[in-house]
Order: structure tokens, then sequence, then C-alpha cells
């Protein structure tokens, strides 16, 4: 449903060094991690000499054709993208990994995030004389390398990475060389793993999972870590250390049986189903949650209040993206597409549903009409995260203030508008407490709340971002 809610995950990235299937598998893990993007996929690998790669646009399938496989399958090294695009920016210059080509070495560059002060680093080096060949924030990076001093490859990367400031996780390869950059915020999860002998990397674990690959650990932020055919080199690339991970990770985007820090996405959403019970002090004949993503909530949320859980709406799995549209009518037929209510189960019943956020209320507004129609007595709506009020700056594509239905209502008014009979919200608080239970080191909570982890230097919102950079 992501696509149908305003909310969507930029980015997901994979990376193999020395495996003899490195193509392959990694065109397997991105296919693990589609979820994450949509609109383009890629591959850059490595034969020890040149990097070579192959692009395209769409699904996986659709991106990458069986002969550009081919050409790539004998090459040990390979990094791999999947990413979503904003309307404006789904071009296929913006689909990555992006591979460059210079008289000292290749570069490939896959990037999951948004880099903030990208604008203002571009319009620097532009005044320099420098020339882009996309509208992606991420092509400050291979700039920033080409100009950069220092006594080998690694502190170079060094340099370059003390510049940006945002969210970013990035995988960069010379023929020779894969290095594993993760912001000081860790805002974008990525997680270290290996298949065999080879060192991989992705931003779910789900990924190792498709591939067979033992998970290792997530990767830390600030952290640097360089993997060659000599084997792996962990360092920092900064001492400031301010973990943020995205909160909505755990809550929408990441596949439920990913994991974070050895727990199980579906676990801590089931745990923001408990503390959600907690907090709604309403009774009702059965619990429902929305296909697929909440459907781990409203376990929890019926297992704490012992309202027994049904599966009360079924998703369409069938139906593409012919019905991913804007505008508010084509969302509104989207939605009806891709969700129905099961009659027999909600006819006469006072229904208590759990979806995991309300962007712009249309999906909630037509769940709720749809289970009174088909007979329910009651619709209590219960969301398993905090009021969604604020934009990302960090690599999600979040509406503007003006699209999010809780930015400019009151909850009661959120209520009156989607047509519940009652509606509630998980509270920052126990969200957080939730994400300590599971060995968090810190979260960003900005687009319920309004702290925003990082200064948006460039001080764009992501709509007005896209006119001038488009970022990925
Ligand atoms: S603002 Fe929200 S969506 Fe963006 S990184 Fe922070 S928690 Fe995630």
């Amino acid at each position: 449903m992501h696509e149908l809610r305003g909310l969507n995950e930029e980015c997901g990235l994979f990376g193999i060094w020395g495996h003899k299937e490195a193509t392959e598998l990694t065109y397997l893990a991105l296919h693990s991690l589609q979820h994450r993007g949509q609109e383009g996929a890629g591959i850059v690998a490595s034969n020890g000499e040149y990097l070579f790669g192959a692009r395209g646009m769409g699904l996986l399938n659709e991106a990458l054709s069986k002969e550009q496989l081919e050409s790539l399958k004998e090459f040990p090294k390979s990094i791999g993208h999947v990413r979503y695009a904003t309307r404006d920016s789904s071009a296929l210059s913006n689909v990555q990994p992006f591979l460059f080509k210079s008289h000292i070495g290749d570069l490939g560059l896959a990037h999951n995030g948004n880099i903030v002060n990208a604008l203002h680093i571009r319009r620097a080096l532009e005044d320099e004389g420098a020339i882009f060949q996309t509208t992606s924030d991420s092509e400050v990076f291979a700039h920033l390398l080409r100009r950069a001093k220092g006594k080998d490859r690694k502190a170079r990367i060094k340099k370059v990475l003390q510049q940006l400031k945002g969210a970013f996780a990035f995988m960069i390869m010379s023929e020779n060389s894969l290095t594993i950059a993760l912001d000081d915020h860790g805002v974008r999860p990525l997680m270290l793993g290996k298949k065999d002998d080879a060192y991989c990397v992705a931003s779910e674990t789900c990924a190792f999972q498709a591939i067979g690959a033992d998970y290792i650990r997530d990767i830390e932020p600030g952290e640097l870590i360089t993997i060659t055919d000599d084997g792996i080199d962990f360092d920092k690339y900064t001492d400031y250390e301010n973990p943020n991970l995205c909160s909505m990770e755990y809550i929408y985007f990441a596949r439920a049986d990913s994991e974070f820090r050895g727990n199980s996405t579906y676990r801590i959403r089931k745990a923001l189903g408990e503390e959600l019970a907690k907090e709604m002090p309403v009774t009702a004949d059965i619990v429902i949650g929305v296909p697929d993503s909440s459907l781990a909530a409203a376990k929890g949320f019926s297992d704490e209040s012992g309202i027994p859980s049904e599966q009360g709406l079924l998703k369409n799995r069938y139906v593409g993206r012919t019905f991913i549209a804007s505008g508010q009518e084509a969302r509104e037929r989207a939605v009806r597409m891709k969700l129905s209510p099961v009659r027999d189960i909600v006819e006469g019943k006072s229904v208590i549903v759990i979806d995991d956020s309300i962007v712009r209320g249309t999906t909630s507004k037509y769940i709720v009409r749809a289970l009174k129609e088909a007979g329910a007595r009651e619709v209590h709506m219960g969301v398993s995260s905090p009021p969604l009020k604020h934009p990302c700056f960090y690599g999600i594509d979040v509406s503007t203030h003006a699209e999010i239905i809780a930015s400019n209502k009151s909850t009661e008014e959120v209520c009156e508008e989607i047509g519940a009979d009652s509606l509630t919200y998980l509270s920052v608080d126990r969200m957080h407490d939730v994400y300590r239970k599971f060995g968090s080191r810190g979260q960003c909570d900005a687009c319920f709340t309004g702290n925003y982890p990082i200064e948006n230097i460039d001080g764009l919102l992501p709509q007005e971002k896209d006119a001038k950079t488009k970022g990925v």
C-alpha cells in the first residue's frame, strides 16, 4: 500500500564482494528489497580491471534484461540498487548505481537517503565549472571525490563524507574495492552479512535470507567499511555519533521478516500494537489489521486487549502499477481495487481496525466506509504510530504539510474526516519505549514531533527541492 499513501521509501541497496555468482545474487537480493523502490533498478559489477553497469526503469524484472544480466554474469563483485522516484525525477539518468569513468579509475556509486546540503555543494561546484549529468543529490559525492586530496582512497573518501550532511548509506565501488559508509546519525538502515566467504551489505536483512547469507550485524552510524580481495577493514569517518534510525522503518517500510539488532520487524510491530491497546480504551467484537504491514500490530493489539483478531480485510496482490495514479479520485480507485472487506467477518460487529499510519487519510476513509457498507456496526481506528504531521528531509517521500492530514487537523477532526467512530494514535513516548526495549540506540521521530535531528541545510521542502535537484 506504500504508493497509495504518499509515503515512499526511496531506495534499497545490496552489494557483494568476491563471489562467483555475485551478479545473480545481487539480482535475487534486489528482488527481496523491491518494496523499497519500484521505479528503477541497476547493477554495477567489477571484473577487477573495469566496472560495467546495467540499469533501467520499472520493477527489477522490467528494468534489467536477461541479456544485460548475462553480460555481467562472470563478474565476482557487484552492487545493486532499487529506487523509488518522485514523479518529476523518474528519468533513467537518475537510476543508480551511477557509473563514473575517469583516467584514474572507474567509480560505481549507490546511495540511500538524502544529502541535505547537496544543493549548496552543487552550486559551489557548478561555479567552479563542474557540469552535472543527473539531477540527483548523490552525484555531488563523485565530484567531491574526484577533487579530494589525501594519501589514499580511504582518506579521500573520509574527506568527502565529512563534508556531507544528512542521511546517507553509501556503497562506493572501484575496480578493486567496495567501501560502505553510513552517516553519523545512521538514519537509513544498513546491514553487514556474509555469503560463503564473501562479505555482503544490504539495506535490510531480508536480502540476506533471500540468498542464504548470514546476517552479521547492523552497520553503525559514522562507520566506514572497506572490502578488498585482502579482507575487510572497519573504520569510522567521524568520531561524532548521534544514532537516529528512521522510526518509519520499524513502523512501515521494512519487511516484517527483516531484523534490526537481531529483532524482527514483526516483533517490533507487534509490540507497538500491544502498547496501542494500553492507550486505546475501546471495547469491540473483533480486531482487524490492514494488510500487510499492520497485521503484526493487530496481533499485538489483540493479544494485549483480549479482543479476538480476525482477517476482516483482504488485499488484492495482483493489482499492478496501472492503478498507481496521482490525484485524489485515482488514489481512491486504487485503494478500492487493493483492499476489500470480508462481509461475513465484519457484518453486525463492532470492529477495531489497526493501521500503521495515516498520511493523506484516503486509505482510512475508504476502509471505514467499506467496512460500514459491509455491515460493521461500529468502526474504531487504531494507529500504531503517532500522528504523522511533518515532512521528511532524509530520503522518504512524505508529502508536503498540505497533503498530510494530521498536519492541519486535530485527532477529532481527522476522525470526523475519515468517518470513524473513534480514532486513537500511539503516543510518541510509548513508541520510544518499544524501540528501547528492542535495543534501539536512538530514533528519528521528526515526522511526528518536528524535532529534526539534522538541520535541513538546503532549507527547502522535498517538493520544492524536486524542482531544483530532484533528490533520489
Ligand atoms: S522524519 Fe520520519 S520518515 Fe523521515 S527519517 Fe525521520 S522518522 Fe523516518
